[in-house]
């Protein structure tokens, strides 16, 4: 992988049009070898998802996202199904999958399902139903999905799908991330030998693993916020509106905003890679960086919004896709859970505040 920055800026086609797929981009994390970093050395990649490697993974999330939060998602998704796989497959699979990833397949996780036909694995093996809000349809071709069990538990598979197959993107029609080609795959009529079984039943939702990776997607988050920043500065000066000290103000808070993030993230996926606190501590931490976030996106919306004014809802202004793109992908599930459930955890303990994370 070359250490050269990312710029994953979009061909002249991509950015257009905020609705195509970054072909160009990906194309280029496959070219530089990030598809495969995350993989450890001895199946050909950089060892990105080693526990000490953790600040390189975050880094280049972050990065990703500061240029694109569309690619950004699309990488977090990729990124996260190989740590599912590496964590949980067997040695077979897990040599077959990371060579997949090395030849350029791109993964994602596809979790999220409709009310009603969400994906399900008959007794013979058998797929039905569908996976929603599932980003990079018809473009992944290495999903891992979960698929309920006759007796009610969750298996993960990776399915092999051609480019182009089985995926309706004609209910995506959203205010932002419309790159990401978020729709709904319908895996009927596909069966086991079509993919391949990542670990037990349920080890998908085993803890802290689980609520802990949205670190990943937080990264991916501060990244798009830094381009909201930025934007917002780049336009302090062209309009030489930056001495005024009401915009100073509102410009410091973004900044104080952004950088409270660096940190809580950073800290969120020290202590997600470690694993030497308890489950619920663990992921308390990772929640505290959710709830920051996600506030602190808004605030840094709302910020630039009354600093850069009208202009910045003009289509040719770089602040309205960006501001469009993060409001859109802030919205990740069950954030009033994430605030409260770490707010519980602490309520019930008596670890002093200072000890619940302690530095490394
Ligand atoms: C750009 C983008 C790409 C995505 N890609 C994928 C993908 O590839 N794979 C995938 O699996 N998913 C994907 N998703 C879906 C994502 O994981 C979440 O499911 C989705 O973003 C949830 O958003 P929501 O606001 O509807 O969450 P919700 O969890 O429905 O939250 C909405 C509100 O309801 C509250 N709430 C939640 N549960 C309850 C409850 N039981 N009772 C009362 N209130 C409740 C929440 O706190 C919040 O205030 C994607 C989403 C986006 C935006």
């Amino acid at each position: 992988m070359s250490s050269t920055p990312l710029h994953l800026v979009p061909s002249p086609v991509e950015a257009a049009s905020d609705d195509a797929f970054p072909h160009v981009a990906i194309n280029r994390l496959r070219r530089e070898g990030r598809l495969s970093a995350p993989l450890p050395v001895a199946l050909g990649g950089e060892g990105l998802s080693e526990p000490e490697q953790v600040g390189a993974l975050r880094r280049l999330l972050t990065e990703t996202g500061r240029d694109s939060l569309p690619v950004g998602r699309l990488f977090e998704g990729h990124v996260n199904a190989l740590a599912l796989v590496l964590r949980y497959a067997d040695p077979g699979t897990r040599e077959a999958l990371a060579r997949d990833a090395r030849d350029g397949h791109l993964f994602g996780v596809w979790n999220t399902e409709p009310k009603e036909n969400g994906l399900t694995l008959d007794a013979v093996g058998r797929l039905h139903g569908a996976k929603s809000f599932a980003s990079g349809a018809g473009f992944v071709t290495r999903p891992l999905v979960t698929a309920r069990m006759p007796d009610g538990r969750s298996l993960m598979l990776v399915m092999r799908l051609k480019a182009g197959e089985r995926a309706d993107l004609g209910e995506w029609r959203v205010h932002g991330m419309r790159a990401t080609a978020t729709g709904t795959v319908d895996f009927s009529g596909l069966s086991l030998s079509d993919g391949a079984v990542i670990g037990a039943p349920d080890d998908y939702s085993r803890q802290p693993f689980f609520f802990a990776g949205a670190w990943r997607f937080l990264a991916v988050q501060l990244g798009g916020m830094e381009a909201v920043v930025e934007i917002f500065r780049t336009h302090m000066r062209d309009t030489g509106r930056g001495g005024d000290p009401h915009q100073q103000a509102r410009f410091g808070r973004s900044l104080i905003a952004l950088e409270s993030c660096r940190l809580l993230v950073a800290r969120a996926a020290e202590v997600a890679a470690a694993e030497a606190l308890a489950p619920e501590r663990v992921v308390a931490c990772v929640n505290l960086a959710r709830a920051a976030i996600d506030q602190a996106g808004l605030d840094v919306l709302t910020l630039a919004q009354r600093s850069v004014g009208l202009a910045g809802f003009l289509d040719d202004h770089p602040l309205e896709a960006q501001m469009r793109d993060l409001a859109t992908y802030l919205r990740q599930p069950a954030p009033d859970f994430a605030l409260t459930g770490m707010a519980a955890h602490v309520l019930d303990g008596d670890t002093p505040l200072h000890e619940l994370w302690p530095e490394a």
